[in-house]
């Protein structure tokens, strides 16, 4: 049977486990050109909050009884296209469920001896590609200059910190707790880690940044946004990535957005997406960085596809520590 996990109906404020519903169908069949996979490894990230609304958004809404999105990492379990063998780990978007089939035209074939195939969907996937081209792109990190990023021990967030270090630059994590600092400080070789929980955001942020702030990587809005605001310099940038604060809740009131004009910020928001074009070269990079051990990474594994509600809401509220992976076999 195809397992499968469905939308069934669209949260108000955090999601529950009444939002999802489990459902079997048959496993697919294939056609002249069609490629039949099983799915190993399922990516949860918090864009998918938004999908699961219909409110307005860059990208279409998952519909109610629908299967939820999501990349995927799997194998081809059954293969009428020469280009995928019977057996290939291959990565592409068959979302919550244990079979996906197509042509394979968004297929891409990973290769197990170079890399686990999990970092497919993490540090050499979507949340990878985000850093690079966030970071890269919009950031614009020069040597000795003062990277903050948010959410730092997250999927994207440790990326950017670790490629803001390889630039040179001074880089100043913010995560919620003292055990993430510790990792993002001791394993990632961030110069410094502040835990927003520890409550003295504002006093720790002056310590950590006392040259101020030349590039934002900003994950969360809220109040951590807010507070950063009130340490950039002038003509910094920040690469607005993610909100990931107020997906559950309604937006919040911004104290210090006088700071952009105030100090010429140039600040971009961006979708990973936008530019597919810049993804070769960050994908060539982070992989180069990876092999030689100089970019490190972290997956919270769930056990089996039941598990990926439970795991899908505690990611937005911090439950897990680096790239949130479910695997089903
Ligand atoms: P993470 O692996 O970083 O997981 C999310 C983390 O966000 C949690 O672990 C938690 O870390 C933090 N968080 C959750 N709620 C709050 C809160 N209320 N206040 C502060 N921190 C909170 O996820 P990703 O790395 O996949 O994504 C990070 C951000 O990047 C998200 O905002 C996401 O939407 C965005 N993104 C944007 C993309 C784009 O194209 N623009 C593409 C990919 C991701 P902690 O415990 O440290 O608080």
């Amino acid at each position: 049977m195809n397992h499968q996990i469905r939308l069934k109906s669209r949260p108000t404020g955090e999601p529950t486990a009444a939002n999802f519903e489990a459902a079997d169908g048959p496993v697919p069949e294939t056609k002249d050109g069609e490629v039949l996979r099983r799915t190993i490894y399922l990516s949860l990230d918090p864009y998918m909050r938004g999908r699961m609304s219909d409110g307005p958004s860059y990208a279409t809404p998952v519909q109610i009884g629908e299967v939820m999105g999501g990349h995927t990492v799997s194998e081809v379990v059954e293969s009428r296209n020469p280009a995928f063998a019977r057996g290939a780990f291959v990565t592409g978007y068959d979302g919550w469920q244990a079979y996906g089939v197509s042509n394979g035209k968004e297929l891409r074939t990973l290769d197990p001896q170079v890399v686990p195939i999990s970092t497919a969907i993490g540090v050499l996937g979507m949340p990878g590609m985000t850093a690079f081209v966030g970071l890269m792109d919009i950031g614009q990190p020069k040597p000795g200059e003062t990277v903050v990023v948010s959410a730092a021990s997250g999927a994207v967030g440790a990326v950017v910190g670790q490629l803001a270090k390889i630039k040179g630059c001074r880089v100043v994590g913010i995560a919620g707790g003292q055990a993430k600092c510790d990792w993002v400080v001791r394993e990632l070789g961030f110069d410094a880690c502040i835990d927003y929980k520890a409550g003295n955001l504002r006093g720790d942020l002056k310590e950590a940044t006392p040259k101020g702030i030349d590039c934002l990587f900003e994950n969360v809005g809220g109040e951590i946004f807010d507070t950063l605001l009130t340490r950039m310099n002038p003509f910094s940038r920040i690469a607005l990535c993610g909100l990931i604060a107020q997906y559950n809740s309604a937006p919040y009131p911004m104290q210090n957005i006088g700071s952009v004009l105030i100090n010429r910020i140039r600040m971009q928001g961006f979708i990973v997406s936008d530019d597919l074009s810049r993804w070769p070269l960050a994908l060539k990079e982070l992989a180069g960085h990876v092999a030689a051990g100089r970019i490190k990474y972290r997956e919270s594994v769930a056990n089996g596809l039941a598990a990926a509600p439970a795991a899908f809401i505690s990611l937005l509220k911090g439950g897990n520590f680096g790239k949130q992976l479910v695997k089903l076999v």
